[in-house]
């Protein structure tokens, strides 16, 4: 699948491509990435990509021409039409990141790392936004990392690749890893459990810590039990709506439920 991000700092997104577990990804074509620099489609000595809000108010506006510009470039080097006829079936989709979009979580980068899909045409936002006349003629779908602001899309788009990319078959070292994690359908929907590692007893600040006995036991029935219990207890704790959508779907039993 093949991701373009459309930004106009790629410097910010280029070192991750790079670095970490999911580097095999980027590096092995299973997730392609192109880097578009918005500014190598702006006019004008200064390249200017933004400009005053219409009505007055704070900051700058994305300006709708540059990123046209951009994303007809983008379309025709995957070999699409540069204009999508009005009404057509959406071919690569285009997605802007936005806080008003929906909320990215394991349901939605799902649907995106989903090996058969185009990947998409990512926009990277900054200032006070996109003139809403590009978005109403170009985007298809708005994503948010949560409810608050952030300077920029970058570290949305980043968001998004990494969590597509760990669910590659084949880009994490242990193949089971992402099942295993947290919100997965494989566990349910549940938290992750706690996790521990060497030494068995750590000297903290109030005193000696030991390691719950029984992931020392090596009885691999009763590491699957009590893991599943806390599971149960940290989501039950932290996100009890994800504990009720797991009941509501009969992956909890009643004993659980208790
Ligand atoms: N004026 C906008 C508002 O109040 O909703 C905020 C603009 S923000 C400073 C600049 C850009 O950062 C946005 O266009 C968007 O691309 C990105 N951005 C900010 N917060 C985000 C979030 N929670 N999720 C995804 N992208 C976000």
């Amino acid at each position: 699948m093949r991701f373009d991000v459309i930004t106009l700092f790629p410097e910010l997104i280029e070192p991750y491509l790079h670095t970490g577990v999911t580097r095999r990804a980027f590096a092995s074509g299973i997730v392609q990435v192109c880097l578009w620099a918005l500014r190598d489609f702006a006019d004008g000595h200064y390249r200017r990509v933004d400009d005053r809000p219409f009505g007055g108010g704070p900051g700058m506006v994305m300006m709708a021409e540059p990123l046209y510009r951009c994303w007809q470039a983008v379309r025709a080097d995957r070999g699409l039409p540069p204009v999508r006829a009005a009404g057509a079936d959406v071919d690569v989709p285009t997605v802007l990141f936005s806080p008003a979009g929906t909320v990215l979580s394991h349901a939605v980068v799902t649907r995106w790392a989903q090996p058969q899909r185009p990947g998409a045409i990512l926009i990277c936002g900054r200032y006070e936004g996109v003139d809403q006349r590009f978005i109403d003629a170009c985007v298809d779908e708005e994503i948010s990392l949560g409810d608050f602001v952030l300077s920029g899309g970058e570290i949305a788009a980043v968001a998004l690749l990494d969590a597509v990319a760990r669910l590659q078959p084949g880009v994490l070292g242990d193949a089971d890893s992402a099942t295993q994690d947290s919100f997965h359908p494989a566990l349910d929907g549940l938290l992750d459990c706690p996790h521990y590692t060497r030494p068995e007893v750590w000297q903290g600040p109030a005193g000696p810590v030991d390691v719950p006995a029984v992931l020392l036991s090596g009885h691999h029935a009763h590491i699957a039990v009590w893991r599943r219990q806390q599971r149960l207890l940290a989501t039950a704790r932290r996100r009890p709506e994800l504990l009720d959508r797991a009941w509501q779907a009969g992956h909890v039993t009643p004993a659980e439920q208790r």
